[in-house]
């Protein structure tokens, strides 16, 4: 089929974009559920999600007349008003989780410098403006603002911004006696990823985060569980936190609970959401009508037993096809990760070849991740068909196999 030659290529992007990315070398323009077609018309089935974003797949119908009614409605008003979207949104959140109080932000990011901030700004004001330190881990990912980068536990993403913000200490995760060795009367957070995400898909053991639960109680701390990545279904319950029956005390959640609309929420408890008052802190778009009323519409999807044991459901047939893979080439040295969060980290035959295994899999019409060097990621939508999954494997299988034979 011939095609026109593009207005924009890949090289495109070097010209214009400050290079912080390496984008692969096509470019997706069209998406319906978990297939996604390129310039040339090429198609992919695509196992990234977006990050872990697109939890329905793209261009879900209902998440498109969400938009898309809303869009003909009201599309921004800032906080110094309020909207139906929003207020429909924290009740269903609040509905279905421990929280009492939610406030929505951008992204991730927005969400966990809120979440920061707070914890801070409650361990402040209610018991000693000493009480200031931050506990967190190793390869934990927290987003990109200074605070939220310094509080992740990555330093190839922290340094070289100049000074960092102050009394933060890392330690290894699922490690209950490092965390006691720094644990005092001056913390007052804990802040950690139920399953880390770009750390590697490491799912936390339950008598961690029972054991951080116990600790921040002693301590008067408050649990705080980054739920960007693994949270709104993407581990087969709401939450992660549901797995494992540990209440955080605030919760951040992003990616999927726009399905590809940037939105982001922090949920509280109302004790701890009484120490803000006005001014605070703000934001101009968070929360605002247009996402609030996507996310909406993706939650009432989502939040089905449904969709939530589909994940269950379908994260065996991921394994099933992973495992025979290894059987076949044994490159994988571990599979892990929890519901559709799927972690393969690569056998020391093929250390730190993640991206090669990228590009392979983009050559043979497929969309992954890596999660650092080691780690090859899968985080597709929750509702992928059988036959998306079945298809791209088949992919995934071809990709490794160039791997292996150097191709
Ligand atoms: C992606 C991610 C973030 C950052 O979210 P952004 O929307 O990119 O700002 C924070 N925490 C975790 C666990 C993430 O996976």
């Amino acid at each position: 089929m011939a095609t026109e030659q593009p207005a924009v290529t890949r090289s495109t992007f070097d010209d214009v974009i400050v290079p912080i990315f390496a984008p692969a070398n096509f470019i997706p323009v069209k998406g319906k559920g978990s297939r996604v077609w390129d310039q040339q018309g090429n198609e992919y089935v695509d196992f990234a999600g977006g990050i872990a974003v697109t939890a329905l797949g793209h261009c879900h119908p209902a998440l498109v007349e969400a938009l898309k009614a809303q869009g003909e409605t009201l599309w921004h008003t800032s906080n110094v008003f309020t909207n139906e979207p929003a207020l429909k949104l924290g009740q269903k959140l609040i509905a279905s989780t421990f929280a009492e109080r939610v406030l929505f932000m951008n992204s991730g990011t927005e969400a966990n410098e809120t979440a920061f901030k707070l914890a801070r700004f409650y361990a402040s004001t209610r018991h000693s403006p000493y009480k200031t330190k931050i506990i967190a881990f190793h390869n934990a990912f927290h987003g990109r603002s200074l605070f939220t980068v310094s509080v992740g536990g990555q330093p190839k993403y922290s340094d070289g911004f100049g000074p960092k913000p102050a009394d933060i200490v890392h330690v290894p995760f699922n490690d209950l006696h490092a965390v006691k060795a720094v644990m005092d009367d001056h913390t007052c957070a804990v802040v950690v990823e139920p399953i880390q995400g770009e750390g590697g898909v490491m799912a936390a053991t339950p008598e961690f985060l029972k054991g951080l639960r116990e600790l921040c109680d002693e301590y008067k701390a408050l649990l705080v569980f980054d739920e960007v990545q693994c949270g709104m279904g993407r581990a087969g319950k709401l939450f992660a936190y549901m797995h494992y029956n540990v209440t955080p005390d605030i919760l951040t959640s992003a990616k999927a609970i726009g399905g590809g609309f940037p939105i982001s929420a922090m949920l509280t408890t109302e004790e701890i959401a009484s120490a803000f008052h006005v001014g605070s802190h703000g934001s101009t778009y968070g929360g605002n009508p247009l996402a609030c009323a996507v996310a909406g519409a993706a939650f009432d999807i989502i939040n089905t037993p449904e969709v939530l044991d589909g994940v269950m459901a379908k994260r065996e047939l991921f394994v099933k096809h992973l495992n025979q893979i290894n059987e076949q080439y044994a490159v994988f040295s571990d599979i892990r990760g929890m519901g559709l969060l799927i972690g393969a980290e690569l056998s020391a035959a093929y250390k730190g070849r993640a991206r090669d295994v990228l590009n392979a899999a983009a050559a043979n019409g497929l969309m992954i991740l890596n999660a650092g060097p080691d780690v090859v990621r899968l985080a597709p939508s929750l509702v992928i068909d059988y036959k998306d999954i079945e298809d791209g494997m088949v992919r995934f299988d071809d990709a490794i196999k160039a791997v292996v034979k150097g191709l």
